[in-house]
């Protein structure tokens, strides 16, 4: 399962070379070629699936436990205070490359802010009506 036309394909799979951090049979994790912060990487399944909506349950399983062993790993061997977990899909979310893939992000102390957001306000009746919406398409 992969697309010729796609960068992460041809990276995961080792056609196009990059800084790895670590691989095995489903995944590569390279470093980022436009850091947020030094060490940031990103976990790319070897298939490619769009986006986390197309991606099996295993292998979602499989990415996030090793997003958490390299955050675990980037502590120790860089020595942030901790790290951030990010992943985009759809352009209105900021995706630029359309092969599933996770950042994680090492948070440095001091460092800048780099995921946040202006908590908003809601009601009672707006989150049951938003929650019924979703929960419709389950
Ligand atoms: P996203 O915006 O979530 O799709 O993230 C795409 C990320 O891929 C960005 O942070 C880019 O800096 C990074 N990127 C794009 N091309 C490469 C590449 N050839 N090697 C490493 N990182 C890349
Ligand atoms: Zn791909």
């Amino acid at each position: 399962m992969r697309d010729d036309n796609c960068i992460f394909c041809k990276i995961a799979n080792g056609e196009i070379p990059s800084t790895a951090v670590y691989e095995d049979e489903n995944f590569k994790a390279i470093l980022d070629l436009g850091p947020a912060q030094k060490g940031h990487t990103l976990i790319l399944p070897k298939d490619h699936y769009k986006d986390l909506t197309e991606a099996p349950e295993e292998l979602c399983g499989k990415a996030f436990s090793l997003a958490g062993r390299i955050g675990a790993a980037m502590k120790k061997g860089l020595g942030c205070a901790g790290f951030n977990v990010v992943q985009n899909n759809g352009s209105a979310a900021g995706q630029t490359v359309f092969h599933l893939h996770i950042h994680i992000i090492p948070r440095y102390a001091d460092g800048p802010q780099i995921v946040a957001w202006n908590p908003g306000t809601t009601t009672p009746e707006e989150s049951s009506e938003t929650a019924a919406k979703i929960a419709a398409e389950l």
